[in-house]
């Protein structure tokens, strides 16, 4: 099946449900898509606890298994990409119909180029300082960024990868392919989305899903240094030591403070791009709890263009 989230449907009788209000049973099923005659059945809302605080999935209604959207229904994944390929700048190529390839080097090369190093990095990762000096309005690397990240918000409208995946591939150097779920990382997997960055030697961009922390701008008075960080999942016990707490900080460097406008606490974001993952540090505990200690994982990533960021 390869369908985004719906927010309505139609029964039987032709009354329109809101996925918001619909429970088992209330229309006369079954309920088919409002733009096509597939059949679709509701996903009731839900809680998700990676977070202290947690939060609620909206209800949807989605395909059934093994049903497709009619060819020109707007919730079809294969017209979503059939569009977005025609916009992309040559990012996303047709192999086949209906299979398309989106090709992360192409990306990898317009951000390597963007990014001119104003130091070595690894001097002071803590704080990593970001790059002063740009090309100016990089054309191409804003329309690549813009098409990634079209791709992604259509990713985050999709249920499962599959969904995406089987019409959208993607591919890096010497045409490697990348799985979906070792390149999109939503909120639950970002300690995944660690784990790649770390293990990987040749980088590609990736994207990671996350929810708005805190905004820091002009950090020690310098207008360059301003940084977002993503609100931090709950810590997990560390496997080899039970009473050490493994915690992630998600951190997006920018050397303008204006690229973080319109971006607030709490907002869902997805962060595109080529990540570092410095050494984690380890810290006591200052709290009364059941962790120690922790191990401070970290991720960090230096926008080259504002859009790399952006709300879902
Ligand atoms: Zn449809």
């Amino acid at each position: 099946m390869a369908g985004i989230k719906m927010p309505h449907a139609i029964d039987r009788n032709g009354i329109k449900w809101a996925a918001d209000d619909y429970a088992k049973g209330m229309g006369a099923e079954p309920l088919h898509c409002e733009r096509c005659d597939s059949t679709v059945s509701h996903v009731a809302s839900f809680t998700r606890d990676y977070y202290d605080l947690p939060s609620r999935v909206r209800a949807f209604f989605r395909l059934q298994a093994g049903g497709e959207h009619g060819p020109s229904c707007r919730f079809g994944v294969d017209r979503q990409i059939v569009e977005l390929a025609s916009t992309s700048e040559g990012l996303i190529e047709s192999v086949q119909k209906n299979r398309y390839r989106m090709r992360l080097v192409a990306v990898k090369d317009a951000l390597q180029k963007s990014a001119t190093r104003s130091k070595d990095d690894g001097v002071e990762e803590r704080t990593p300082s970001a790059s002063k000096h740009y090309t100016p309005n990089s054309g191409r690397l804003t329309a690549y960024i813009n098409t990634a990240q079209r791709v992604l918000k259509l990713r985050a409208l999709c249920d499962e990868d599959h969904d995406i995946e089987q019409h959208l591939e993607l591919v890096f150097e010497r045409n490697t392919t990348v799985a979906w779920n070792q390149f999109y990382f939503d909120h639950a997997r970002q300690m995944a989305a660690h784990y790649t960055v770390s293990h990987c030697t040749n980088q590609y961009p990736i994207a990671i899903q996350g929810r708005v922390g805190k905004i820091t701008r002009a950090i020690k008075d310098d207008p360059t240094r301003n940084v977002l960080n993503l609100q931090k999942l709950k810590a997990s016990a560390n496997p080899n030591e039970a009473t050490d707490g493994i915690s992630l900080e998600v951190s997006v460097w920018a050397a303008k403070a204006n690229w973080f406008d319109g971006v607030n606490e709490g907002d869902e974001v997805v962060v595109f791009g080529l990540w570092k993952a410095p050494a984690p540090t380890q810290t006591k505990s200052t709290k009364e709890g059941y962790f120690k200690t922790y191990t401070n994982r970290r991720l960090n990533l230096t926008l080259a263009v504002k859009s790399q960021i952006t709300k879902v």
